[in-house]
């Protein structure tokens, strides 16, 4: 059995692997779940055999005999992206698009972990607050563990597709007049009163999953790290597990550098920005978070401490982008390199855009953008912002007309 402990960021309390925590019971900050590098050994990760999340066993917090929930979630593709790397102005730019996990988002990753650890805790059932991605990814998990799922999503704030994957695994959905933070603070204490196991990304085992798009990306890049790493931040947790990630393959002597972290926000719901900006340690939530981009909705992320650290720590940046720039990306990225992607996404690639033209990203870094969720995600959005189909009669003259007036 691998060895490891939950400690508490803040204070540095210890918890073992039994307890079912998801805050510090004394100062109620962040967990962590740290292992003896020492006893690990760096060859067998290098050298690991499989692929997608669970490749990566020797870095995860189970042993090997434990029964995995898993649906096949990571392996997504790394691309190259010349034409978008031109047109933007930098010379080495790659996507990595986590729409192309089973549920179409980067979640899976989290959830395979966090259920596995769900069945080994044997809780009577699991639960969420989501703006969507969350949601869909849980109930398709827990339909595999045989687990009852209850999500909690806000009213009239989460995109057709995440809902209606929801629906189908077979979840309770609830319908929540409020946003998504309310959503998560009502989860959070019903979790606790009935026996449900918490699987927002507050839970340290779920970033232990996403944790592992670092190992895939230095695997690819031949265990030689991008210089920077741009991801859509709403709750925070997947920037502070890839960092968790690439830190781990550093002490453990596998790469020699930590990429900069650069964490991108949407113009109205961007409270790390802000504190980034003002080189404060806490956030000032924002009451009434705003933007196109749903998954990004998230006006009190209750990972910031996490990713604080993350994009300091690294040398990186958080910058904000508003709605129009984010809807330019998504179309560039969807028509110059083939990637579709729902809008909290593309505000990966808006960031780019805007901290090359700022001069804060220089033209010969090699960037990663995380493409966090898939283009059907969300497909009200590109209904209302393509042009739409344009209805003929059944006639290949008037066709023929119409062809060759474009
Ligand atoms: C969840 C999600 C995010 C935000 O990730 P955090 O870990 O909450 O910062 C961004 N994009 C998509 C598509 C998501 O589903
Ligand atoms: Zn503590």
């Amino acid at each position: 059995m691998k060895e490891y402990e939950v400690e508490c960021i803040r204070c540095g309390a210890h918890y073992t692997k039994e307890d079912v925590v998801y805050t510090c019971r004394k100062c109620d900050g962040l967990l962590n779940i740290k292992y003896d590098y020492s006893e690990i050994d760096p060859k067998q990760v290098v050298n690991a055999k499989g692929e997608g999340v669970w490749k990566y066993r020797t870095l995860l917090p189970f042993s090997n005999e434990t029964e995995q929930v898993t649906i096949n979630e990571g392996n997504t593709p790394l691309y190259r992206c010349d034409r978008l790397a031109k047109s933007i102005g930098i010379s080495d730019l790659w996507v990595k698009h986590e729409g192309l996990n089973p549920s179409g988002s980067f979640k899976d990753r989290g959830m395979t972990v966090g259920v596995t650890k769900a069945v080994e805790l044997g809780v009577g059932g699991v639960a969420c607050a989501s703006t969507g991605n969350t949601s869909a990814s849980l109930a398709i998990f827990a339909a595999k563990a045989d687990l009852p799922c209850f999500v909690l999503l806000p009213k009239g704030k989460v995109a057709l597709g995440k809902v209606a994957q929801a629906m189908m695994h077979g979840a309770k959905v609830f319908s929540l007049r409020g946003n998504f933070d309310d959503a998560l603070r009502i989860v959070r204490v019903l979790c606790e009163e009935e026996n449900l196991y918490l699987l927002n990304s507050v839970n340290p085992y779920r970033l232990e999953g996403q944790k592992t798009i670092a190992f895939e990306v230095s695997e690819k890049l031949e265990w030689n790290v991008p210089d920077r790493l741009i991801l859509p931040v709403g709750n925070a947790g997947n920037i502070s597990a890839i960092f968790k990630g690439f830190s781990e393959l550093n002490i453990l002597g596998i790469t020699d550098e930590i990429p900069k972290m650069t964490g991108i926000q949407a113009a109205g719901a961007k409270p790390v920005v802000d504190a980034f900006k003002a080189a404060k340690a806490e956030i000032t939530p924002e009451a009434n978070p705003e933007t196109i981009a749903s998954a990004i909705r998230i006006g009190d992320p209750v990972n910031a401490a996490k990713a604080l650290h993350a994009i300091r720590d690294s040398g990186g940046v958080a910058e904000s982008v508003t709605d129009d720039e984010i809807t330019e990306a998504q179309l560039e990225l969807a028509r110059v390199e083939g990637i579709g992607v729902e809008p909290a996404s593309a505000a990966s690639i808006a960031g780019l855009k805007k901290l090359v033209e700022l001069g804060e990203i220089a033209k010969d870094e090699r960037v990663v953008c995380i493409t966090t969720g898939h283009l059907l995600k969300d497909p009200e959005r590109v209904i209302s912002i393509c042009e739409a189909p344009i209805e003929v009669d059944a006639d290949i003259n008037v066709l023929r007309k119409m062809l060759r007036a474009v």
